[in-house]
Parts: structure tokens; sequence; C-alpha cells
């Protein structure tokens, strides 16, 4: 398999220098864990880092002590990011011995309490600014080391699902439950190199297709089933997303494969639809007009997509009416859906990196619709 790109932790502590200069911030205290990692390496689960013109610190307890050093170090910046350890007290110390010459000083508004925003403000001894989304317009646009590493999460996915497959195509003459399914993808997965699942993987049959964050449940999957399959994979982080539709047994006839075809017109209207410069407002509309066209608007209650990267769920969101900007290196899920009660749920998904003149597809599992 081919080398992964490294990923550039120089350029992401640049990258976030000018954007506290654009948001007349002197400092920021990040403390969502996804943006220490993203702005460290540092994998642990408990870790602050403040930024200020002069310095980045990484804060975290005993716990971490060889893994904060480790994980600066491999990240390619152990010359910039200073390390404190010790206890909550003396984190705090450190951090706000950085930030005391910072006179504007950002919290993560998403991720801080209002309890720990008034403790800080306290020790702060100033207000100070509620901030939100800094890091992660950073993280909207992927740089090569990423990407690398999210179409080896997708084609992880890819394979998994390639080799469970035929359990799914038995399933019309034997017996399988949604949960097995799912765990024999899992750990499909995880065989495959993947450190984990990128989320908690959707098995829907039958009846249960019709709800779309359907829980893998005790179900068998009868012949005839619409299979709503929603998964993926975690690579170094990274994750990837994918839907695909099955029907156990045969092509799906009547309503249902009316439903099939409405989706697969819907998704891949979508996935055409992905360009650097467009909104992904735009991109939104154009699977959900064709699925109102059809008579089926209230059909389709969740979003276009989102973007995906080190969270399952992030920015950019593709929304009715958002306003995002798609930019080359943006990796967004298109997954349009229609679900009807007693006649079952249809959704297909794939996760797209938006290039310079279009947009390449992460996910490649076919869309062939009998398992
Ligand atoms: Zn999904
Ligand atoms: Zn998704």
């Amino acid at each position: 398999m081919a080398d992964l790109r490294p990923l550039d932790f120089d350029r992401r502590l640049d990258r976030l220098r000018l954007a506290l200069v654009a948001n007349e911030l002197d400092g920021l205290l990040v403390t969502n864990l996804t943006n220490v990692r993203y702005l460290t390496g540092f994998t642990g689960s408990a870790g602050i880092v403040a930024v200020t013109e002069a310095d980045v610190v990484l804060t975290t307890d005993g716990r971490y002590r060889t893994q904060a050093g480790e994980q600066v170090d491999a990240a390619g910046i152990g010359g910039r990011v200073a390390i404190e350890i010790g206890g909550a007290e003396e984190q705090r110390t450190a951090l706000l011995e950085r930030l005391a010459g910072a006179a504007r000083v950002g919290l993560e508004a998403e991720d801080v309490t209002w309890a720990q925003a008034v403790a800080w403000q306290e020790r702060l001894g100033r207000d100070a600014v509620r901030s939100a989304g800094i890091v992660e317009a950073l993280r909207e646009v992927k740089d090569g080391g990423e990407i690398d590493r999210m179409r080896r999460a997708a084609s992880i996915a890819d394979d998994a699902l390639a080799e469970v497959l035929p359990m799914l195509a038995a399933a019309a003459t034997s017996t399988l439950e949604e949960q097995e399914f799912a765990l024999a993808l899992d750990s499909a997965m995880r065989r495959r190199g993947a450190e984990s699942v990128a989320f908690e993987t959707i098995v829907a049959s039958g009846e249960n297709s019709a709800k779309p964050h359907h829980h893998p449940s005790a179900r068998r999957i009868e012949n005839g089933d619409p299979v709503v399959v929603d998964f993926g994979a975690t690579f170094e982080g990274y994750r990837s997303d994918m839907t695909r539709t099955f029907v156990v047994g045969g092509l799906p006839t009547g309503k249902l494969k009316e439903i099939f075809d409405l989706v697969a017109t819907s998704q891949s209207a979508g996935v055409a639809a992905v360009q650097p410069g467009v909104t992904t407002g735009s991109v939104d509309a154009v699977c959900r007009d064709i699925i109102a066209a059809a008579g089926m608007a209230e059909r389709f209650e969740h979003s276009t997509g989102h973007g995906v990267g080190l969270d399952i769920h992030e920015a950019p969101w593709v929304a009715a009416k958002a306003t995002a900007i798609l930019e080359p290196g943006a990796v967004v899920t298109v997954e349009p859906g229609v679900y009807v009660a007693g006649v079952g749920g249809v959704r297909i998904e794939d996760t797209l990196v938006v290039t310079d003149d279009g947009a390449e597809p992460l996910t490649r599992f076919t869309k062939e619709v009998v398992a």
C-alpha cells in the first residue's frame, strides 16, 4: 500500500496563529480534545492547550507524562510546544502563566461548560472572549496526509463490507441477526487495520430500515428485507463514513423499488454537485429537490451530509440553506435517505474529498442493491 504523506503540524500551528490575529485574539485556550489532537498530536483523554503569539503549551496529568512527549515529538513540533505535567491546579497555573500577557483570551464556547467558563474568567481576572469554531475552521480543509489517512479508512471499510456481504446474501436461507452482521463487519474492519469503528455501526433491516439511526438488534434478517448498513473505519484518528442499502435475495419491487430509484437518483446528483466554490446548501438542495419533486419531501427529514475528519460529524454541514463554501481539501458526505414506515427505508452515502476541479469519492463500494 502506498506510503502515507506526513501530517504537517507546523503548518497547523502557523495557520492557527493567523486565525487568532483574524479573530482579534491574543490567546486561545483549546479544551476540545479533538482540537488538542489536531494541534499537537496528543491523543490522551485529558489535556488543554494554550496558544499565544509567543507560546504553545500542552498540559496534561501524570498518566500521560511519557505519551505526551512522544506524541508531540512524533508530530515534529517538540521544539515549539512546551509540555507541563501535573495535577489540575498545576496545569491551570501553567496555562495562566502563558496567558498572563494576553489581553483577549478566547475560550472554546462550544466546548466549555458555563461553570468552567466562570472559573477560567475568575482565574484570568478578566472577561474571556466567547470564541467558536476557530480550530474547527482550520480542520475543514484537509492536507494530503489527512486525505491519505481518510482514503485508507474508507478502503478498509470497503474491503470489510466485501468480506462479510456474503453473510447477508445467505440470510435469505439461513439465520442472521442485525447485531451479528454488525459485529462481523466491525471485526472485519479491525482485522484489516482499523484502530476502531468510526461510529456505532447501523444495520437496519425490514421495518427497522425506516428508522434512520436504528441500533442493531436481535431482529432476524429475512428474505426480501431492505437492509441499511451505515458504518466506517478509523485509521490514525481519521474516519470514513459510508451507507449502502441492500435487498436480501432479489431486486426490490413496488413501493420499495420506487424509493430505491429515487434515493439513487438524488444521491448521484448530489455527488455530482460537490465542486469547489459551491455552497453546501446548494448540494443539499440538489438532493432534496429531487426527493421533493417525487412528493416525498417529508420522508427525507435529515441533512444531506456533513464534514468528516478526526470527528465523524464536523464542519462543514451539508444542510438546507447552509452557506459554507466548499474548498479543495474539504471532505463531506452526501447521504440522502427516504424512510416510509411500514415499507422501509433507503439511504446511500459516500464520503468525498473536494478537489481543484470536482470531487473524488473516498468510499468506492458498489451500489448494486442485491446482497
Ligand atoms: Zn453514515
Ligand atoms: Zn454520515
